[in-house]
C-alpha cells in the first residue's frame, strides 16, 4: 500500500471522555494509538489501513494500577517497565512481571502497554498467557458506560476480539491471593530480547494437603499456551487429566499427549509446527516436574 504522512489525521483529546465521545460519535473511523509499538510497524511498512488516529497515550484514566484488597486493577495505557516496576505485580503476579521483563527490549517497555497488547491480538503476545492464567478480568469503557468481561473468550480468532468499535480497554483485573502456587513462565524465542515469541507458557499450580500437609496431588492448577494457535490458550483439558493426581512420569505421558492434541501450530517465519509442539510439551513436563518437586502445598 502507498501512503502519504499528509494522509493522516492524529489527535489527543485528552481525556477518557472526550476519546470515547470521539469514537461514537464515528465508530470504527478513528484508531485509538496508545504507546504506538504495533501501530507505527504498521504505519512505516504502509500497512496502516486506519487515516484518523486518536491518541490515548498518557491518558490519566488508563495509566493507574490500584492495589484493592482482593485484586489488583492495572491501567490498560500502563507500560511494561511499570508493570516490572511495580511491588505488588513483581511479587503476587510474577507471571506478568516476567512476560513484562521479556517484552521487546527496554525502549519497546517503555512505550509498549498492556491494553496494546491486548487490543493487538496476537497469538504470540508475550502478556496474554499470563492474563489466562490468573482469569484476568476487562473492564471495557464506552459512552455507554463500563462492562467487566472475563479476558478468557476475549479474542475469538486469529486478531479478532469482542470489542465493539466504539469501545476501549480501560482496566485489567487480576484477583489477589496466589502466594501458595507455583508460577512457572518460560518465553522460547531466537534470543532472549527483541524476539517473538516461537512458544510461550505460563502456568500456575498448587499441591494438596496444606502447608507441611505432605499431600502431593494436584489441587489447583491453570496452564496457558501462546504462539502455538490462532489465540492464546488455556489447556483445559490437559488441567482436567492431571488435576487431583500426583505428579509421576506415566501423568506426564498422558500431560503431553493432551498438549499435543489441544494446540495447532503452523510453520512461519520463526518456527516450525513441529518445534513449536515439541516445545509446548516439553515445557509442560517441565512445569509439572517442578511442580512436584518444589511441593508448594494449599
Ligand atoms: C521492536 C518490537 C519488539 C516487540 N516485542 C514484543 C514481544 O517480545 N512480545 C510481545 O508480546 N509484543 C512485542 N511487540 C509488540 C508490542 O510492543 C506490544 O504488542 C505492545 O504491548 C503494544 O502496545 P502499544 O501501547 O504500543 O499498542 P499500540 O501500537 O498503540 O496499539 C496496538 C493496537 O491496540 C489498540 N489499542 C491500544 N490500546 C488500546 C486500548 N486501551 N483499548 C483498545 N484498543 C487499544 C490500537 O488501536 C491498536 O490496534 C514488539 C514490538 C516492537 C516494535
Amino acid at each position: 500500500m502507498r501512503f502519504d504522512p499528509a494522509d493522516y489525521e492524529l489527535i489527543a483529546p485528552g481525556t477518557l471522555q472526550a476519546v470515547v465521545a470521539l469514537l461514537a460519535d464515528e465508530p470504527g473511523k478513528w484508531l485509538p494509538i496508545a504507546g504506538g509499538t504495533d501501530v507505527m510497524v504498521l504505519y512505516t511498512a504502509g500497512k496502516l489501513p486506519a487515516r484518523k488516529l486518536v491518541s490515548i497515550w498518557n491518558l490519566a484514566e488508563l495509566r493507574s494500577i490500584e492495589v484493592l484488597p482482593n485484586e489488583i486493577k492495572i491501567g490498560a495505557g500502563c507500560t511494561y517497565t511499570e508493570l516490572r516496576e511495580h511491588y505488588v505485580i513483581a511479587q503476587e503476579f510474577p507471571l506478568l512481571a516476567s512476560a513484562a521483563r521479556w517484552t521487546g527490549g527496554i525502549a519497546n517497555q517503555n512505550r509498549g502497554t498492556l491494553g496494546g497488547n491486548i487490543a493487538n491480538a496476537s497469538p504470540a503476545a508475550d502478556s496474554l498467557p499470563a492474563l489466562l492464567a490468573y482469569e484476568a478480568e476487562l473492564i471495557l469503557v464506552s459512552v455507554r458506560g463500563e462492562r467487566r468481561v472475563p479476558y478468557v473468550g476475549f479474542h475469538t480468532g486469529y486478531k479478532k476480539k469482542k470489542l465493539a468499535d466504539d469501545e476501549l480497554i480501560r482496566a485489567i483485573c487480576l484477583r489477589r491471593g496466589f502466594s501458595e502456587y507455583l508460577h512457572y513462565s518460560r518465553k522460547v524465542g531466537a534470543r532472549n530480547a527483541q524476539a517473538i515469541s516461537k512458544v510461550c507458557v505460563a502456568a500456575l499450580g498448587r499441591l494438596r494437603g496444606g502447608v507441611g500437609g505432605g499431600g502431593d496431588a494436584i489441587d489447583d492448577v491453570r496452564i496457558a499456551l501462546g504462539s502455538v494457535a490462532p489465540v492464546p490458550l488455556r489447556l483445559t483439558e490437559v488441567e482436567r487429566i492431571v488435576s487431583g493426581k500426583s505428579v509421576d512420569p506415566e501423568l506426564v505421558k498422558l500431560a503431553r499427549r493432551a498438549v499435543a492434541a489441544a494446540i495447532q501450530p503452523i510453520d512461519d517465519i520463526r518456527s516450525t509446527a513441529r518445534y513449536r509442539a515439541a516445545v509446548a510439551g516439553n515445557l509442560i513436563a517441565e512445569f509439572l516436574e517442578q511442580l512436584r518437586a518444589t511441593g508448594k502445598t494449599a
